[in-house]
């Protein structure tokens, strides 16, 4: 497999197949995050360096493949239905814009479903993490591009928001 990362609107055969299974991803999402959760602390150990390079490759590789992932370095997949929504062409992570067509596909690229259309759909087949596409996502660091998104979620740097960013989750304290 290649680490190509692909253009938007360009899928790798089969990888629709499996996000249109959402219920599935989710799972394999949360055991993953949990085996690479415990495995990271010793990795990082032995080399900070070396692991930083095998995440990102993994991530580049699996992710590239199923997500078609930019490598934004702040995952939020399991909010949007297992579906990236850098693979928006306006990079929206927040719904979609008001260009949708009738057809559901997308104003820029018209051959391709809107990505917040099936980020939607796909939200509804996911018993765990489907309701989290309702909450509001921080506005996206870009220094953090090509980065590890799962090393930058280990690390909380995927939490550090921009001042003046407030999560509705602390407004509702
Ligand atoms: S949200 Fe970011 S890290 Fe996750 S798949 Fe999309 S580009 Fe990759």
């Amino acid at each position: 497999m290649t680490t190509t990362l692909m253009k938007e609107a360009k899928r790798w055969p089969g990888s629709e197949w499996i996000k249109n299974h959402p219920a599935l991803l989710e799972r394999s999402y949360a055991w993953t995050k949990r085996g690479v959760k415990v495995l990271y602390p010793f990795l990082k150990r032995i080399s900070p360096v070396a692991t930083e390079r095998l995440m990102i490759w993994a991530e580049k590789t699996s992710k590239g493949y199923l997500f078609n992932c930019q490598m934004c370095g702040q995952c939020i997949l399991h909010s949007t239905g297992m579906t990236c929504p850098m693979n928006c062409p306006k990079n929206l992570r927040n719904g979609p814009c008001g260009g949708v067509r009738a057809n559901g596909n997308c104003e820029v690229i018209p051959e391709m479903k809107c990505v917040w259309v099936q980020a939607w759909e796909r939200s509804r087949a996911m018993p765990i993490d489907g309701n989290d596409i309702l909450d509001l996502q921080a506005p996206l660091n870009r220094q953090l591009q090509n980065s590890s998104a799962w090393i930058n979620m280990f690390e909380g740097i995927d939490q550090q928001h921009p001042t003046g960013w407030i999560p509705l989750s602390e407004l509702e304290k």
